[in-house]
């Protein structure tokens, strides 16, 4: 095709963003013109209370196709036209297709996840499983992980009703006594054979561990989702235990490739971006 393919991100704070690298950089290999436009709500001081005048601008625009990130995930869903089986599922939207005047919400962040997360760990014991956040990533990957395998999995999160509310979902999606909401960090991780981080502790605007680091043990997989910076205080210091560890690059990757797919209908070379993004 002759024209060019216009995207998004809408998002807080995403100036660093690496996506529209990913983006337009497979796009090139497929002999497609792509341009990945930076909606970040930072520089106008703005909020989610934005998401209408923008996805409005979406429309009128001809915009192919948008991701959706922090804190937006799950404002966004009542201003679309439809949502996939799993973006209805997971309660969050990372990727919105354009397509005959309708917006349609999915989420790929949930199987980019598992996608790296087997890559990395093929043979990691998912027998009880600690998920901190509970919000757009953190819910993404909850349901992702059960359709993995994993046992049991226990949810924290500072807002306890939303750790319940989801667990509550998942045992009704995947059976009854697969999620439990944990009622502190320490009890929840104390016979864990794994931990799953999905808060933004850790990030460049809120540096820190999310959890007090005497509770990581070194029979402890952890798998991190921040990823700027890449090797976050919790990669290092569950590095520092030797925990075997995942950073959130690889579930970048793996949402970036859900997303090209849902984009432009063509088959992405998923190793190629994970070269190209370890690059950036
Ligand atoms: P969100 O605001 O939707 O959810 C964050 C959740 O964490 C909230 O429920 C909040 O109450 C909870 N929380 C905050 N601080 C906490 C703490 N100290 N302990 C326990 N719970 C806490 O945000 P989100 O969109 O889910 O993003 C979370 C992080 O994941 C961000 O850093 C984001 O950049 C990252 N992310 C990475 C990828 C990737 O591909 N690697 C994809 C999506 C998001």
């Amino acid at each position: 095709p002759h024209h060019k393919l216009l995207v998004g991100l809408i998002g807080a704070g995403i100036q660093r963003s690496l996506t529209p690298a990913m983006q337009e950089e497979e796009a090139r290999h497929h002999g497609l013109r792509l341009h990945y436009q930076l909606i970040d709500l930072d520089t106008t001081k703005s909020g989610p209370e934005l998401l209408p005048t923008l996805l409005t601008a979406v429309r009128t625009m001809g915009f192919a196709g948008l991701n959706i990130t922090f804190p937006c995930k799950q404002a966004v869903i009542p201003l679309l036209d439809d949502l996939s089986d799993e973006a209805r599922a997971m309660g969050a939207v990372n990727t919105v297709v354009h397509r005959d005047g309708k917006l349609i919400g999915h989420n790929t962040d949930g199987s980019g996840w598992s996608w790296n997360f087997k890559r990395q760990l093929p043979d990691a014991d998912l027998s009880r499983v600690l998920l901190l956040g509970t919000g757009g990533a953190g819910s993404a990957i909850a349901h992702a992980a059960l359709r993995m395998g994993v046992k049991e999995l226990r949810l924290y999160d500072v807002d306890p009703a939303r750790a319940k509310g989801l667990a509550a979902e998942l045992n009704r999606l995947y059976g009854a006594g697969r999620a439990v909401a944990a009622s502190d960090i320490a009890a929840g991780i104390a016979d864990a054979t794994g931990l799953i981080h999905a808060t933004p502790m850790g990030m460049d605007k809120m540096p820190g561990l999310p959890l007090a680091e005497e509770l990581l043990r070194p029979e402890l997989w952890v798998s991190e989702v921040v990823y700027f910076p890449i090797d976050t205080a919790l990669l290092k210091a569950a590095r520092a235990k030797g925990c075997r560890t995942v950073d959130g690059g690889g579930m970048a990757v793996g949402q970036a490739v859900g997303a090209f797919r849902l984009f432009t209908g063509r088959e992405p070379d998923a190793g190629r971006i994970d070269a190209h993004f370890r690059r950036l």
